[in-house]
């Protein structure tokens, strides 16, 4: 068996056409395991349709809880909440108002927790997040489901690429295909730490450039080896150029560019990747080209 490959593919922002490259290597790599970690917006799911056989509970963080049995209503607690999390509320039957916490603004510090005098506020996990392992037509696949309200998306990540890195280890599998979020955030970089190498799935538009330079930027940091696809490279072939000299001054190398295809819209609208659905056009072809070159 080789030695285990971690392939991340990023993007500076949604909608450049990065999930459909991954679905797409997905359904052509032999027997991959492939980590959703775009956890804030995860869909490759509903392309690969993995059948799941192991699912777990993500603690994404606490949330602070009243016993109003054992409250006094100092405020003491609302006084010191630094996220304004605690408020007074005038009801009835509470003569000096009641101290209620908001959830959406508990940040889940602890603080109120430690310094009730009446020991009234407990802290609870908020544990409504999911991760799942599943088998997809082609490999194995893990992915999760971050809970709405729930934060924490970069230890969610953490958490997938651990996942994936043991079903791996377990199954003999040597790659690990990675769908990164977009952006430079915590999950980006919870994406990125220990991949071996990492493609940036671009577009040619002035913002395409200036997002593609952050993450390159950030992916340079880590000393991952870089490399990116212009995708719908024919829309504006100036910006094309551009970020071809770019890249070439950066010593990052563009191992493919990709036409616009509606083909790739048709092809997620049918659950299928570009390779499934069109396997003998053009721009399966090109995308097959693109893979060989990644997974050198
Ligand atoms: S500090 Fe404790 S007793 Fe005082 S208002 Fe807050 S929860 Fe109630
Ligand atoms: S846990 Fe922290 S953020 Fe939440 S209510 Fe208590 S003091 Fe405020």
């Amino acid at each position: 068996m080789q030695k285990l490959k971690e392939i991340a593919v990023i993007s500076g922002k949604g909608g450049t056409g990065k999930t459909s490259l991954v679905a797409a290597f997905a359904t052509m790599a032999n027997h991959p395991v492939v980590a959703d970690c775009d956890v804030d917006a995860a869909n490759l799911y509903l392309i690969l349709h993995p059948e799941n056989y192991k699912e777990g509970k993500f603690v994404s963080g606490h949330k602070a809880i009243i016993d109003y049995n054992a409250c006094t209503h100092c405020g003491l607690c609302m006084a010191h909440c630094r996220f304004d999390a605690i408020e007074r509320k005038v009801q009835e039957g509470f003569p000096k108002g009641k101290i209620t916490i908001d959830d959406i603004n508990c940040d889940g510090c602890w603080l109120c927790s430690r310094i009730c005098p009446e020991k009234a506020i407990t802290m609870v996990p908020e544990d409504d997040s999911r991760w799942y392992i599943g088998n997809y037509r082609n490999g194995k696949m893990v992915h999760a489901r971050l809970s709405p309200g729930e934060e924490n998306s970069g230890k969610l990540v953490s958490k997938v690429r651990e996942l994936a890195k043991e079903t791996a280890e377990a199954e003999k599998i040597d790659l690990i295909l990675i769908d990164g979020p977009p952006g430079t955030g915590c999950s980006a970089i919870a994406s990125l730490t220990g991949a071996d190498k990492v493609l940036a799935v671009t577009e040619p538009t002035g913002s395409g450039l200036h997002d593609l330079k952050r993450i390159m930027e950030l992916a340079g940091k880590f000393q991952i080896e870089r490399c990116v696809v212009i995708n719908k490279y024919d829309l504006n072939r100036r910006m094309t150029e551009e970020i071809k000299q770019w890249c070439s001054k950066e010593n990052i190398s563009v191992i493919g560019t990709i036409p616009f295809e509606p083909d790739m819209v048709h092809s997620m609208v049918h659950c299928k990747s570009i390779t499934e659905w069109t396997p003998d056009s053009p721009i399966s072809a090109v995308v097959k080209e693109i893979f060989e070159r990644l997974i050198i």
